[in-house]
């Protein structure tokens, strides 16, 4: 156990955040660089080591929390750093970008604020690359088996480099022109900064990995050649088919999806743009979607010098504390402030939008909404409640529909869907096709960056058992398995 009394003297302390004005200018992370390590050994040391540590259940990744918050208040962040390794591939990632369903499982969370188990993952993460300690890992012998990764977020990564270190030929090919997915063209630069991901892609290479870029599976190659060419394949391509909003006005110029004008901002931080082709700057810019793929347009939005930023969110504002439906260690559904949203806007919550109003040449500039309240498993409008807003910018960020590849990879692999348009896989991440399996979004639909991984270690290990008849690859999360939290 680290600190036995740590838990009834230490107050929780989190992340320290750059001042709003400050980090308004720029596009770095939002936290004050280093600002996390004095106080972290002690955050650590209030882990319980609880009997039944419920974080772990919590943790789709099952990482073995308070072992390394151990080592981290004893300052031992070599130890810490290979605990963490064991069960994430990339620590690095969920430390900065996890809604961090374990807090929410935490036993000291029942009466005291929880540990924070988010905040010292990243220190070590960051502390093993500051140190050295992050180091290629390459397999000792090759199985002469070849493996293709279709998809290179981190649902792909996770299981090329599972499957590269148990020894398989593996080639990730990814339509963009980058590696890493929403990571890298989803995920703002002052959410995580793309130099981590730019780092852990070394370390692949390093190990074997072979990055094929610019190639679209079912455009560019067909699938069923690249399954014949390969002994196994995993589909790691995401589920971003976005949730369209059909009123009166959409075809309106300044109306995009979230992911139209999200990777655009990345790619002027990536070097690629002087300026974002489609900008928020002097605009009214209104979101619609309160979940955070709209506090990441919300973010950008400021940082591009918005006239003023309206989130839109037909579900009502949800409560403060913990609702008692969902009580612990569930996670809650509960009032969030973003980075994003500390950073100004406003959040309007049960409205719809009616319609777009556009100028004369075509562009939008006002959006028409009414106020609902759920009665009977629908949205009603409430007479008089109607309003209009100044609209020049657009966002939809209301959710994906599942896979966006249903007319080439899915159709040429004759792969099955599930009723939610996601890429349909049994308990082992088998697809309908042999030799062929599915991770992250593709299989499970929009999720999480943890879930993701989780999801990657798991398929590697069915591919592994697949094509040698045993591994001693970690043993999976099912997609079956539901956790108490997500
Ligand atoms: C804007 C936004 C913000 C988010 N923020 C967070 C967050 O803060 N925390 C969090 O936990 N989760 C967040 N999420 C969700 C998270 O990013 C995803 O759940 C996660 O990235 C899924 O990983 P994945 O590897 O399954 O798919 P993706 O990250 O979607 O990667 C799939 C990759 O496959 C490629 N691909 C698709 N089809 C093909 C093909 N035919 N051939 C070759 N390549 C192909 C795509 O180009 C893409 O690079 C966010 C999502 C969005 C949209
Ligand atoms: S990956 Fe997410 S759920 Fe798991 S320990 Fe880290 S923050 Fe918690």
């Amino acid at each position: 156990m680290a600190d036995p009394k740590g838990f009834l003297t230490t107050p929780r302390e989190t992340a320290p955040t750059r001042p709003v004005e400050q980090r308004k200018q720029d596009w770095n992370e939002v936290y004050v660089p280093g600002g996390l390590l004095p106080i972290i050994s002690k955050q650590a040391g209030r882990c319980m080591d609880c009997g039944i540590p419920f974080c772990h259940n919590g943790c789709p990744l099952g990482n073995l929390i308070p072992e390394w918050n151990d080592y981290a208040y004893r300052e031992d962040w070599k130890a810490a750093s290979e605990r963490l390794h064991a069960t994430n591939n990339f620590p690095e990632f969920t430390g900065r970008l996890c809604p961090a369903p374990c807090e929410s499982a935490c036993v000291l969370g029942i009466n005291q604020p929880a540990v924070t188990i988010k905040n010292v993952e990243v220190t070590i993460i960051d502390r093993a690359w500051d140190s050295g300690d992050v180091t290629p890992q390459p397999p000792d012998r090759l199985s002469g088996k070849t493996v293709a990764v279709i998809g290179s977020g981190p649902a792909g990564l996770a299981a090329a480099q599972q499957l590269t270190r148990a020894g398989h030929t593996v080639a990730v090919y990814e339509r963009a022109d980058r590696i890493g997915g929403l990571l890298r063209y989803g995920i703002p630069e002052f959410k995580m900064e793309k130099r981590h991901i730019n780092r852990r892609i070394e370390q692949m290479r390093a190990e074997g990995t072979k990055f094929r870029t610019g190639v679209e599976i079912g455009r560019d190659m067909d699938g069923a050649k690249l399954r014949k060419r390969y002994d196994a394949v995993v589909i790691a391509a995401g589920a971003t088919a976005a949730r369209d909003l059909p009123v009166e006005g959409r075809e309106l110029g300044g109306v995009y999806q979230a992911m139209e004008y999200l990777p655009l901002a990345n790619k002027v931080q990536e070097g690629d743009f002087v300026a974002p082709p489609v900008s928020a700057e002097g605009k009214h810019v209104v979101v619609i979607g309160g979940g955070d793929t709209g506090a990441d347009c919300v973010g950008t939005a400021h940082r591009q010098g918005a006239r003023s930023v309206t989130q839109l969110e037909i579900m009502p504002r949800p409560s403060d504390d913990r609702p008692s439906h969902q009580p612990w260690p569930t996670m809650p559904m509960t009032y969030k402030v973003t980075s994003a949203h500390e950073e100004g806007g406003e959040r309007v919550y049960a409205v719809n939008t009616m319609r777009f109003e556009g100028d004369e040449d075509g562009n939008v500039k006002a959006l028409h909404l009414v106020e609902v309240e759920f009665q009977d498993g629908k949205f009603v409008p409430q007479p008089g409640t109607e309003k209009v807003i100044p609209a020049e910018l657009v966002t939809l960020a209301m959710g994906f529909t599942g896979t966006d590849q249903r007319n080439g990879l899915v159709e040429q692999l004759g792969l099955e869907l599930d009723a939610r348009g996601n890429i349909a896989r049994d308990k082992d991440f088998t697809t309908n096709v042999d030799g062929v399996f599915v991770a992250g979004d593709a299989g499970r639909g929009q999720s999480l960056i943890v879930w993701a991984i989780a999801e990657g270690r798991s398929a590697a290990r069915a591919v592994d058992h697949y094509l040698t008849g045993a591994s001693i690859l970690p043993a999976p999360i099912r997609p079956t398995d539901r956790p108490l939290t997500v």
